[in-house]
């Protein structure tokens, strides 16, 4: 079935962005909504955080520590909003609820608009990636009774773990069921950096703004992984270092041996050119190797989606030639939500991999296109 979208963007009500019936959003229900004060302080909250991590992109030295304790303090506050907005969204439930069956996202982080995909059983038989965008509370109509269709809601937030709902038994013919999302923490993946390419405080730098980079388009993109730097090495006077510097995915074995490597995290190493490439993802491990003097800003993020399991986008219909996976591209910055899923539920994707993410996982090879896996160029914008 085609995807429903109906981008209703800037309303602001209780998160009710999209429903079938957008037009019942009355200026008056704005400025009713009890909750809208705390949505916006949430929402300025997010602006700081979001100008912050744009200056840490640039930042060096003990800049980066003060920027990161700054973001560390204002997510915090935003964690306690968002408590304080769960309970409004809860406490005036009953407000919206009625005609229509309805999601709620629970202890979401962020006001963004989460992306929601819906599979049920709607009059016209089983319908697949039904596409809701909303806050907090979506209204999805009415969707019916399971009778050999399997429904599935998956959502995708930009910073939350993406959750996938299934099987599930709340639909019923009435119109005014719920299904209540817990949202989590984004998956934190972890990530340990060997610096062979020198001068080494230049190419950690290098390496700050490369993680900030993949972090920001994994974010905005609602990928619901954060990557997390657990280490730079300095491996630059390593007597081996020189033999590696330009080395391929043949080469591992010496990199792990002689230079150093942590299991159970993805390892990148950063050397003069990957074969003469930008980078390179060494396929059944967690090795990412970066040529520090040719790469740009997105070839972490990119060698990363390999190790999330994605290929390259070019062959694919509907993909913009500046989707990050595209092969040798500049100006990276998309990742759609067909990719999203797969990032998260393929078990060939090194979070589940290594352990980061423990929920349910499937196979959705790029080019799958099933009542499981959405299609790869599935996308929904704005995110
Ligand atoms: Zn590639």
């Amino acid at each position: 079935m085609k995807s429903v979208y109906r981008n209703v963007l800037g309303v602001l009500s209780l998160g009710i962005i999209l429903s079938f019936s957008p037009g019942n959003l009355s200026p008056t229900s704005l400025a009713q909504d009890p909750c809208q004060k705390i949505i916006d302080a949430i929402a300025s909250l997010e602006e700081r955080v979001l100008g912050l991590e744009d200056e840490l992109r640039d930042a060096s030295g003990v800049e980066i520590t003060v920027l990161r304790s700054r973001i560390k303090t204002l997510k915090q506050r935003i964690k306690k909003e968002q408590e304080v907005l769960d309970r409004c969204i809860k406490d005036h439930s009953p407000m919206v609820a009625g005609s229509e069956d309805e999601i709620r996202l629970l202890n979401k982080i962020g006001s963004d608009q989460a992306t929601v995909l819906v599979d049920g059983r709607r009059d016209t038989g089983c319908s697949n990636d039904e596409v809701f965008s909303g806050r907090f509370t979506l209204l999805v109509g009415n969707i019916l009774s399971n009778q050999g269709c399997i429904p599935e809601v998956a959502v995708f937030a930009q910073n939350n773990a993406m959750q996938i709902v299934s099987p599930l038994n709340v639909w019923t013919n009435q119109n005014t069921d719920r299904l209540d999302v817990r949202m989590a923490d984004r998956v934190r993946v972890p990530l340990v950096v060997w610096v062979l390419q020198g001068p080494f405080t230049m190419v950690q730098d290098q390496v700050n703004a490369d993680v900030a980079r993949a972090n920001q388009l994994f974010g905005t993109m609602q990928a619901g992984v954060q990557v997390v730097p657990v280490t730079i090495n300095n491996a630059t006077a390593n007597p081996n270092a020189e033999s590696l510097l330009n080395s391929g995915c043949i080469s591992i074995d010496s990199l792990k041996t002689k230079i150093g490597f942590t299991p159970k995290q993805i390892n990148a190493y950063y050397i003069e050119t990957a074969l003469f490439q930008r980078g390179g993802f060494c396929p059944g491990t967690s090795i990412i190797l970066i040529g520090a003097t040719v790469s740009d800003n997105e070839s972490l993020a990119h060698e990363i989606g390999h190790a999330f399991s994605l290929g390259h986008t070019a062959e694919i219909p509907g993909i913009p030639q500046t989707n990050l996976m595209a092969s040798g591209g500049i100006n990276r910055d998309s990742i759609t939500t067909g990719q999203c899923f797969r990032i998260n539920v393929n078990s060939t994707s090194v979070i589940n991999v290594n352990g980061n993410r423990t929920a349910t996982t499937r196979d959705c090879p790029d080019d799958a296109i099933s009542n499981l896996c959405p299609s790869l160029a599935l996308d929904v914008q704005p995110k």
